[in-house]
């Protein structure tokens, strides 16, 4: 898979590419990339990229001669073109997947007040909001929807990993617990030292359903929930919820 990044700052991205899980992808030839400076597509002496508003406000714009170059050359619209901006769709898992089956992505980071909105019809053909937030720049924004589909795609990481992922059954993580087994005061769960992968099993998806209930209950719909869900959840409710963080006394070691 490729992604083509267009925007004023490379440099922001370029770390990105070259470290860690990512730069192993790179090298592995399972993902690869391409930086492109909007401004080395702009004719003027002073390679200008914005411009003033029409019809007044504060801020600028970015320019369309130098976008449309750099997107023709980038193949879009005939590639799939994300323009990154508090005024898309709201990203999430769902669209990571869906988005991680293209095999050539190209996504414009906006910068100033956004861009003219002649590129947008005529070029982009999503527009993706990263949160309900507004960010000074679009790099960042693009970094996310790189890091949140790169890693769905096969040999990057395993899919073991992904398949316990929050989001991936429609609801958040369960928590999770390392060595050593008492720390401070604070003992893990006796389950999941219990070697019972059944009651594990169990445990983990009642924990799911409780901090999911406590901290995005519009997530928990019917229809995407595990069978043995609905059962669980009403112990859930009749139990009292979830622990929030800062509130699990010292000594106290279960969810049950
Ligand atoms: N005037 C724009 C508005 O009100 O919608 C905000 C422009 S923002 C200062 C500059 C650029 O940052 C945007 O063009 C976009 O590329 C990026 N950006 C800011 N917030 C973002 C978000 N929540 N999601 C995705 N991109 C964002």
């Amino acid at each position: 898979m490729k992604f083509t990044i267009l925007t004023l700052f490379p440099d922001i991205v370029r770390a990105y590419f070259e470290a860690s899980i990512m730069k192993r992808a790179v090298a592995g030839g399972l993902i690869d990339y391409s930086l492109v400076n909007i401004r080395d597509y702009a004719t003027d002496k002073h390679r200008k990229c914005d411009d003033e508003v029409f019809g007044g406000g504060a801020g600028m714009l970015m320019k369309p001669e130098p976008l449309d170059r750099a997107l023709e050359a980038a193949g879009s619209p005939s590639v799939r073109t994300i323009f990154v901006t508090p005024s898309g769709r709201l990203f999430n898992q769902a669209m990571a997947q869906e988005l991680s089956q293209e095999e050539n992505l190209v996504i414009l980071c906006g910068r100033y007040e956004g861009v003219d909105q002649r590129i947008i019809d005529t070029r982009v053909t999503d527009e993706v909001s990263i949160g309900d937030y507004v960010l000074s720049s679009g790099e960042i924004a693009a970094m996310v929807l790189v890091d949140a589909i790169y890693r769905l795609r096969p040999g990057v990481i395993s899919g073991e990993s992904l398949e316990e992922e929050s989001f991936s059954k429609g609801l958040l993580e369960y928590p999770q617990y390392t060595r050593p087994a008492l720390y401070d005061t604070i003992k893990v769960p006796d389950v999941v030292l219990s070697g019972n992968h059944a009651q594990i099993a169990r445990w983990r998806l009642k924990a799911s359903i409780a901090k999911t209930l406590a901290y995005r209950p519009e997530l928990l719909t019917l229809d995407n929930l595990p069978v043995e869900a609905s059962g669980l959840l009403r112990e859930v409710i009749d139990g009292g919820g979830w622990n929030e963080p800062g509130t699990v006394h010292r000594g106290r070691t279960d969810q049950e």
